[in-house]
């Protein structure tokens, strides 16, 4: 889980992804209200997992996708992408460049 960089606090589970939701450049901690970015490493891990959806769609549109068991593994396979995201996210007190 990450680890706030200004109070040490480490984040829940859920209170990761409450804050990974928001669309603002910045998370606030919910311990010590600071702003936290996200590390440009993390960013690539995180964008990396998440390209896993469309490459589980293609997969699946080379077998017979019209049974309803791609659409739940698809499903399956975003909700699981979405829920590793709070332990590939590590914290920054700055906003680092991707590159
Ligand atoms: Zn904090």
């Amino acid at each position: 889980m990450p680890v706030c960089k200004s109070c040490q606090e480490e984040w829940t589970w859920g209170e990761t992804m409450k804050k990974s939701f928001t669309l603002a450049a910045g998370i606030t901690c919910p311990h010590c209200e600071k702003k936290q970015y996200l590390t440009a490493s993390s960013r690539k891990k995180s964008s990396l997992s998440i390209f896993l959806i469309p490459f589980v769609m293609l997969i699946s549109l080379l077998f017979d996708n019209s049974s309803p068991l791609f659409l739940f593994f698809l499903i399956g396979t975003g909700a699981l992408v979405m829920s590793v995201q709070p332990f590939i996210m590590e914290l920054s007190n700055e906003e680092e460049p991707l590159w």
